[in-house]
């Protein structure tokens, strides 16, 4: 398995674990570009969202679902944005599914 995200998800590939189910797993970003920037991934490879079909749309709004949990117990009251880069326009550039949780500061719009 080449993905970075499933070597991740499985622990070959160390992270800061921020949540993780049966489902999903999420971490801290890398590179945060927001006091608090935490990826929530599925833990089954899915490339993107483009990928998704019906049978994935209860996952997808386990992703959501959780993103908001995270949120919640980051103490983001004030507010914060999830986002899901999709493809080479959308400005992905890791091919496994993941929403970004971004909060901490206020977030400009629209985004580049
Ligand atoms: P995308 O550009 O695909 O929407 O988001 C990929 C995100 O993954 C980027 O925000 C990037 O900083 C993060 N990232 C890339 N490689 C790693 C890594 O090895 N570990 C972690 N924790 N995040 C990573
Ligand atoms: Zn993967």
């Amino acid at each position: 398995m080449s993905c970075l995200f499933c070597k991740i998800i499985e622990g070959t590939i160390p992270s800061s674990a921020v949540y993780q189910d049966e489902h999903c797993y999420a971490f801290a970003d890398i590179h945060p570009q927001a006091p608090v920037h935490v990826l929530v991934a599925p833990r089954r490879h899915l490339a993107s969202l483009a990928h998704s079909d019906e049978a994935d749309r209860a996952l997808l709004g386990h992703l959501l679902w959780a993103a908001a949990q995270i949120a919640a117990q980051k103490g983001l009251a004030k507010g914060y944005r999830v986002a899901i880069n999709t493809g080479e326009d959308g400005g992905q550039t890791v091919d496994h599914l993941h929403v970004h949780l971004l909060g901490g500061r206020p977030l400009a719009w629209p985004p580049g």
